[in-house]
């Protein structure tokens, strides 16, 4: 397939999965042999190609927080901080009985995904097909994250998926304090094993817990936060996106700056 119809073909993929009347191309409309008009870029869109016509979206936005929390001492009891291997953080966690959110699973879902990923996102917890299949976002906000990630180019296969909590909170409801401070050593753990490029936080529960605030995810979009060094991307949960499609084109502006960092 010539490019132009390559990218053409990418362009129609972004409006169906995200909606909008943006193109979001890199070369100009005459390049594809579009009618001007049909695809005519505003001046904000950005190229999905790395280097490629520089826009005002390409630069990155500025930082935001920093959480460094400590990691784990290597003499310390807690056998998470021993956990070597992601199957292994896996194994303790589907022995876990740390909070009540272990009385009502069928399964617990630690996430799934490869130890090399440069992207991990993380959500919030399992829902009920989660929990019936003990893997993470795999309902219909999960066929929809698979959508989203395809169209920044990257293949569910390629990205580490996980959630703050890893069993279902009985009619998904939010995660609990004391839930998520019992449950976080693992999501950390699994950081600090991966050790990606970029961490997608979808949704306030996923941000507010990686970078230790309480702010509301309107104010923690749009910038670049740290957690222990690794840039984290906050943007809304698929979920949000199914109830509400105006907030598809900001998350789409989200990925795309992830995307940058990754292929910066
Ligand atoms: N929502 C989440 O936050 N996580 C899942 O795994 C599924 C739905
Ligand atoms: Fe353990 Fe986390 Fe499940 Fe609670 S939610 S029981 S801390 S694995």
């Amino acid at each position: 397939m010539n490019d132009g119809r390559a990218l053409a073909l990418k362009y129609l993929e972004q409006q169906r999965v995200l909606g909008g009347d943006q193109v979001i191309l890199t070369p100009s409309p005459d390049a594809l042999g579009l009618r001007p008009g049909l695809a005519n870029p505003p001046t904000d869109t950005v190229s999905l190609t790395p280097g490629a016509s520089p826009g005002r979206t390409d630069t990155l936005p500025p930082p935001g927080l920093s959480f460094d929390p400590p990691s784990g001492d290597l003499f310390a009891a807690d056998p998470v901080q021993h956990a070597g291997t992601l199957d292994a953080v896996a194994a303790l966690v589907a022995e876990c009985t740390k909070c009540k959110l272990c009385e009502a699973r069928q399964h617990t879902v630690p996430g799934e995904g490869p130890a090399h990923a440069r992207l991990v996102v993380v959500g919030e917890g399992p829902g009920r097909t989660e929990d019936e299949t003990g893997r993470p976002f795999v309902g219909k906000a999960g066929e929809l994250l698979t959508k989203i990630l395809g169209a920044i180019d990257f293949p569910r296969e390629q990205v580490f998926i996980c959630n703050v909590v890893k069993c279902r909170p009985p009619e998904n409801r939010l995660p609990q304090y004391d839930e998520i401070a019992a449950c976080v050593p693992y999501l950390f753990r699994q950081i600090e094993l991966l050790k990606p490029a970029v961490i997608l936080a979808m949704g306030g529960t996923a941000a507010q817990t990686l970078l230790n605030t309480k702010q509301s995810l309107g104010a923690l979009r749009n910038l670049v936060h740290r957690f222990r060094g690794i840039p984290v991307i906050v943007t809304y949960h698929p979920a949000a996106l199914l109830r509400n499609p105006n907030w598809k084109r900001p998350t789409w502006d989200d990925v795309r700056i992830a995307r940058r960092i990754l292929d910066s």
